[in-house]
């Protein structure tokens, strides 16, 4: 156990009480249990509360009690709100620990931007709170329409491992800021942050049982949300094959969800493109987060002329960059999150030709899920490698000879989250605009992104936004009243 958690986290969450429900942290119903350990050497780092439908139950019920009072007080929300934001500001270093402790991210990014991202979406969410007016429809002399927007009530949140903090916030600040309540279930692999994250809305104000956080398993808790009959809206991130199971249980329950999915992201590269800038991109692109970032534009079709000088001055960078403890503030790539999915992306890589000989920078800690940035220029355009998400820092290269046949090939996937392109045509970059099927494209940047920047899949990679007036406008629904001056006259008379 690193003693540092011992003064991050609430002690209830060490006692292995790490269900924040209605305010107040609780074991499972039957005491199960499950452990969290840090990918960074493999070290046991807490037992955790293992939730199953008793406890889902519960949680649900403390956000649905909550959800009345929340509901009409946008400016009570945009209040506590604008406070949350302040104490992740506050509490930077802490967060940034005990996600680097549990996700493996370079600590100099946990505390750091993703603090400002986290903290920026409830400031902008708060923003809105107190702002949601309906609008009214004339229907004639007689007749008007009142057309008011109202929270779905409670909301069943899933999320992913690999940027815990700002997967919650990005969750939680829409959600609570259009007047729902709420149950998250943050990732196995990686629900700590989310657990001081719970701390700190407390201490920021937030009434008991607006926001709870379970931790579990997904299937064990994913399927009595989904189905519990309080809970009237799902909001999910994660794979896409989860996402399909997610999406079909809710169906059938005629539940609408959000669902923020996986990818296979291009980045197309033009020969009248600042080249230096485009292979810095793609290096960053493809191996932040070690590859573990749903919008990681690792697929990089490059004009073939240029092909070679393109991929040596990617492999030049790529070989400098500093991966190992991410305790370590100069260290910008960290491990992947666990031994399965390290296990994952060698397994996709395997009979690959590789160019990880050379890494004066790969200092792996002992009994971490480490692996070296590689870039792959040999590949069948058909095999698993070419076509399924890797999630490791692992970039493909490969050439195209013709504008069309490069929008062709960065559309031929059945995902469509994002793309970056890079070029000095404007001609190209509208092109690129219209053509390519893609949630956001980027034009000579990547990852750059805000608060208010919609950001939703096509195709296989989700259904919905985050971030934006998208997202809120995604947990509220619409009711019409129509009031008559008049008395209403029936046809029939
Ligand atoms: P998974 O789909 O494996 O898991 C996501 C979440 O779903 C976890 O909390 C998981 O629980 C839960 N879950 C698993 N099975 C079920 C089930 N049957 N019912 C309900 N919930 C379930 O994804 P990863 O955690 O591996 O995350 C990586 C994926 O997320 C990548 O594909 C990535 O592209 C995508 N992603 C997309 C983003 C976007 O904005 N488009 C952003 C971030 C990630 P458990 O913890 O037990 O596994």
């Amino acid at each position: 156990m690193d003693t540092k958690l011992w003064d991050l986290l609430p002690p209830a969450c060490l006692a292995k009480s790490t269900l924040w429900i209605g305010g107040e942290w609780y074991e499972a119903a039957d005491s199960g249990t499950f452990a969290v350990s840090s990918p960074i050497d493999d070290s046991a780092l807490l037992l955790a509360s293992r939730a199953q439908a008793a406890d889902v139950d519960r949680a649900v019920r403390a956000a649905g009690a909550a959800a009345a009072s929340w509901a009409n007080n946008g400016s009570m929300r945009a209040g506590v709100m604008r406070s949350i934001a302040d104490e992740i500001r506050g509490h930077a270093q802490e967060l940034g620990v005990i996600e680097t402790l549990d996700s493996g991210r370079p600590i100099s990014e946990t505390a750091g931007a993703s603090i400002e991202h986290a903290a920026g979406l409830f400031d902008y969410y708060a923003g809105l709170a107190d702002k949601l007016h309906g609008s009214s429809v004339p229907m004639g002399n007689e007749a008007t329409a009142i057309v008011e927007r109202e929270p779905f009530g409670v909301i069943g949140a899933i999320s992913a491992w690999n940027y815990p903090l700002e997967n919650a916030a990005t969750k939680i600040a829409p959600i609570i800021a259009c007047g729902n309540t709420m149950v998250l279930k943050p990732a196995e692999q990686s629900p700590l942050v989310t657990l001081l994250l719970a701390q700190l809305m407390q201490k920021a104000g937030l009434p008991d049982g607006v926001a709870n956080i379970i931790t579990g398993f997904g299937p064990e808790v994913g399927t009595p949300l989904i189905t519990h009959p309080l809970v009237s809206k799902i909001s999910f991130t994660g794979s896409t094959a989860t996402g399909r199971r997610v999406a079909a249980a809710a169906g059938e329950a005629l539940k609408s969800v959000v669902l923020e999915l996986g990818g296979k992201s291009p980045m197309l590269v033009f020969g009248d493109a600042d080249l230096s800038r485009a292979a810095s991109a793609a290096v960053f692109s493809a191996f932040k987060n070690a590859g573990q970032t749903c919008t990681s534009c690792a697929r990089v079709l490059v004009v073939r002329p240029i092909l070679d000088h393109f991929t040596a001055l990617c492999r030049a960078a790529a070989e400098n960059l500093r991966v190992g403890d991410p305790f370590d503030p100069t260290t910008q790539i960290g491990p992947i999150i666990s031994a399965k999915q390290l296990a994952r992306v060698r397994q996709l890589m395997s009979g690959l030709g590789r160019a990880q000989d050379c890494h004066p920078g790969f200092h792996p800690v002992p009994g971490g899920h480490f692996f070296p940035p590689t870039i792959v220029t040999k590949f069948a355009p058909d095999s698993d490698f070419a076509r399924q998400e890797i999630f490791g820092p692992v970039m493909a290269l490969h050439a195209f000879d013709t504008d069309e046949e490069a929008w062709q090939l960065a559309n031929d996937t059945e995902y469509g989250l994002a793309a970056s392109v890079w070029t000095s045509s404007i001609h190209r970059a509208e092109q690129a605009r219209r053509l390519l099927v893609s949630g956001i494209v980027w034009i000579n940047c990547v990852h750059t992104l805000s608060a208010g920047t919609p950001l939703g899949g096509h195709k296989a990679s989700g259904i919905g936004s985050e971030y934006g007036l998208e997202a809120a406008e995604q947990y509220m629904k619409t009711k019409t009243t129509v009031t008559m001056s008049k008395g209403w006259n029936s046809p029939f008379a």
